[in-house]
């Protein structure tokens, strides 16, 4: 008696149907997911039939409904117990459970999962932003450091297989401890947005470029000659000294050293690295705002 009275009540949907496929019972939150009258006795092939023609209960999507029909009753009570998601028109999802005895009485017990779903998709968005997070520096929104090393490690790679040379360049911006110092650490951080969208804006597609950490840049310029680098890396420099990042301040202006290096069969990842710094280093020796080539 309790069971019968709380099962009328419950939000899941429980039917029984007998041996001949006729509905026998149904609590309330069945009838109403189907659309069956309070005290209507009905079979299961004509609950599914008006399913589909009044599009309530189990979402049916099929050109022809009884071939549709004909494929589901060959799975139906094959086995003693059954689980399976269905989908309502009314955009609920439910885990459906078939429970069948050896007369052929047959269960049918479904709890709404939608929120669990909603859930499950929650999670997934989560996780995609987290790897996206893994690979992203958080100021700029650029590569990250261990991203760039990474597309660095897999050019080299390519270029060692045989792939068209690139080139690694080395970005450190001048003075930047001088911007800070002056203008604040707020308006230094803007000086790194501002560069870090001048140069995406000069990128193609294929080209890497991310943050290494402080002010220091990686650009990856994969299948591209020195001279076509070269003219890369000097319309940046000539891009940031026409830049005014700080509004507040528009006398200011900054600019940036870049060490280059060509990446070529026998290279490894570390060596590129190593020569591009010295050059970079160079660069700033040479008196900033420049490029210098490794030899
Ligand atoms: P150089 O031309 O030789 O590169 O001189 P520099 O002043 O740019 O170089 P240095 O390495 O001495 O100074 C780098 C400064 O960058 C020091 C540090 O305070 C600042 N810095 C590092 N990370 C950040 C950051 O995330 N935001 C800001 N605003 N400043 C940073
Ligand atoms: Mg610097
Ligand atoms: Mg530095």
């Amino acid at each position: 008696m309790h069971i019968l009275r709380l099962q009328e009540d419950s939000p899941v949907l429980v039917g029984l149907y007998d041996p001949n496929e006729v509905l026998r019972y149904a609590n309330k939150a069945f009838r109403k997911a189907y659309g069956i009258g309070p005290d209507e006795v009905i079979s299961w092939n004509d609950i599914l039939r008006r399913n589909y023609a009044e599009k309530v209960g189990s979402k049916i999507e099929t050109e022809d409904f009884e071939a549709w029909l004909a494929a589901v009753r060959s799975r139906r009570g094959k086995q003693a117990y059954r689980g399976f998601e269905v989908d309502l028109c009314d955009g609920r999802w439910f885990w459906m459970t078939q429970t069948q005895d050896e007369q052929g009485w047959l269960l049918v017990v479904s709890s709404d999962i939608s929120a669990l779903r909603a859930g499950e998709r929650g999670l997934r968005v989560e996780r995609d932003s987290a790897v996206l997070a893994a690979l992203t520096d958080t100021l700029t929104g650029i590569s990250n450091r261990a991203h760039i090393f990474q597309l660095l490690e897999d050019q080299v790679k390519l270029v060692n297989l045989g792939r068209r040379p690139g080139v690694l360049a080395l970005l450190d911006l001048d003075n930047f401890k001088k911007v800070n110092d002056t203008y604040g650490h707020r308006s230094g951080d803007e000086v790194l947005k501002h560069f870090a969208s001048v140069v995406c804006s000069t990128l193609r597609r294929i080209d890497g470029f991310g943050r290494l950490g402080g002010e220091e840049f990686i650009l990856l310029l994969p299948e591209t000659d020195s001279s076509q680098a070269d003219a890369i890396v000097q319309r940046i420099l000539k891009l940031l000294e026409q830049g005014r990042p700080l509004p507040e301040h528009p006398e200011f202006s900054y600019t940036c050293s870049a060490g280059l290096v060509l990446l070529s069969q026998g290279m490894n990842t570390e060596m590129a690295y190593q020569r591009a710094d010295q050059s970079l280093y160079e660069a700033k020796q040479g008196g900033r705002n420049r490029v210098v080539w490794a030899k």
